[in-house]
């Protein structure tokens, strides 16, 4: 094993900064978004350019060090961190530019969804990505990106167009349709391990200069009331509504009556980006079931993006998650498990309804790689955590258990960004037939396993 001293001489003269163990900034460049993972990488190197990427897999190569690659440091799993492996940390390159008259943007492979929202916004465009702005775009491109814009322009993946991609054997390729479309078609859902995405290629839609948003909070015991109300809303959602439903604790912001702050219930967070008109009837619906609180109001898309940033959604919790897809509309028996499943939901956990229809279920499902069905659809994330490690164990169990009863009605597919602990299973549940091809080209760019689990 190359010891540090010979991994700095390896590394001398390639650029990007390298940090080993031992190093003062050493245990900072590895902590990670999940307070959980807590993993020894034999080497963190921050890249600013695909010539530092290049050169970064060389060492690895010649350390005999397998390489892992760190986005925005989300991934509950903690892939991008291995423990012994060279990290590629990308957090410097989070480079944005767009380009208005064809709305595409290319963006660096370490940026954030804050980086992409911000400039884009700035042009009246946006691109469907997650809800939480400081989540990285490069994971959640991989795995697949699903947000606000998702029934109305699709999944991330939806929307890329090509990508920068340094690949095992050190050539920085330009993949898109043409070139490469084997790895291409891996890239857009596939997950990671493909080779180090320095840049993103995105299609970029117009927005409205501020979207409705509407956030109903309901009592915890009205569960199935709350849900039923749900799907009877779904189920004729104009196509430029969307909607969440969270089982949650009510977040202790100045728009919530002093004595709900922090109480446990369910919410429904509907936005528009069409008419005022139609979100109104929506809201007025959502208002009318009697919530403890409510709040209705317009807001800037980027404002929009971070307003379920912090609480639950903050760094440096203890996180356990697995997701699984249901029925679009929910089944009486799913909404009856999610209500009484919920139960045992400790104060930072949360369990997340995303709607999965409309431009999501117009793609053809071979067209990418990512794992689930287009058939209309809610992903279900369910989120078990804690402040510390303190209580941990029995929120992974409050996961676990909801995760299992709701086995029986989920649909086919998994989408494994909400999965801390994927295993084969949920692989071949993820990817079913689609999992042979993503071998063979793994394979086929990574032969000898340089971003391969060891
Ligand atoms: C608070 C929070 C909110 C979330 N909200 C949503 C949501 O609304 N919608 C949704 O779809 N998902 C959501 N997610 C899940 C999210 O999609 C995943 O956590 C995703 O992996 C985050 O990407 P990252 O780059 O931040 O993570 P990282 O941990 O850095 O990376 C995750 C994986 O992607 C790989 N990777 C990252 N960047 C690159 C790159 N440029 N090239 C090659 N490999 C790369 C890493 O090696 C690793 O395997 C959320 C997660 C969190 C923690």
């Amino acid at each position: 094993m190359t010891t540090v001293t010979g991994l700095r001489g390896l590394h001398s003269g390639a650029g990007g900064d390298l940090v080993t163990q031992g190093d003062a900034g050493y245990d900072a460049a590895r902590v990670m978004w999940n307070a959980d993972v807590d993993r020894y990488p034999a080497a963190i190197v921050r890249c600013s350019s695909a010539q530092e990427v290049v050169a970064s897999l060389r060492v690895a190569r010649e350390a005999g060090l397998r390489v892992t690659v760190r986005g925005g440091g989300h991934g509950s799993s903690g892939a991008a961190l291995g423990d012994g492996a060279l990290v590629v940390d990308l957090g410097r390159m989070r480079d944005l530019t767009v380009d208005p008259e064809r709305r595409t943007a290319w963006v660096g492979g370490g940026a954030l969804l804050s980086d992409l929202d911000a400039g884009t916004a700035a042009h009246g465009l946006a691109v469907p990505t997650g809800a939480v702005s400081h989540t990285g775009l490069g994971g959640i491109t991989l795995g697949g990106g699903m947000g606000w814009l998702t029934r109305r322009h699709g999944l991330t993946v939806d929307n890329l167009l090509g990508a920068e991609v340094v690949t095992a054997d050190g050539l920085v390729r330009r993949v898109g349709p043409e070139a490469d479309p084997d790895l291409f078609w891996a890239l857009r859902g596939g997950g990671s391990g493909f080779g180090v995405v320095t840049r993103f290629e995105l299609a970029l839609h117009p927005i409205p200069p501020l979207v409705d948003m509407g956030m109903f909070f309901y009592d915890a015991d009205r569960g199935m009331e709350v849900l039923r109300l749900a799907r009877e809303l779904m189920t004729d959602l104009p196509a430029t509504l969307n909607m969440f439903v969270v089982s949650m604790n009510a977040p202790p912001e100045p728009f919530v009556p002093e004595e709900h702050r922090f109480a446990p219930g369910w919410a429904i967070i509907v936005t528009g980006f069409g008419a005022a008109e139609e979100h109104h009837a929506v809201a007025a619906r959502l208002g009318a079931a009697e919530p403890l609180f409510s709040m209705v109001t317009p807001m800037p898309y980027p404002a929009l993006q971070q307003m379920i940033d912090e609480g639950p959604s903050a760094p440096g919790v203890h996180c356990y998650d697995k997701a699984c897809f249901l029925e679009l509309p929910l089944s009486d028996t799913a909404i009856r498990t999610l209500a009484d499943g919920v139960a045992g939901r400790g104060p930072l956990s949360l369990c997340l309804l995303y709607m999965l229809d409309g431009a999501y279920a117009t793609v053809d499902d071979e067209a990418t790689a990512f794992g689930g069905g287009r058939s209309p659809r809610l992903n279900a994330f369910i989120v078990g955590q804690t402040p510390s490690a303190d209580g941990f164990e029995g929120q992974q169990t409050w996961a676990r258990a909801l995760h299992a009863a709701l086995a029986p009605v989920a649909l086919d597919g998994r989408y494994l960004n909400g999965v801390a602990d994927p295993d084969d299973e949920d692989r071949r549940t993820a990817y079913g037939a689609k999992l042979d091809r993503l071998e063979m080209i793994r394979r086929a760019y990574d032969p000898e396993g340089l971003f391969a689990p060891r």
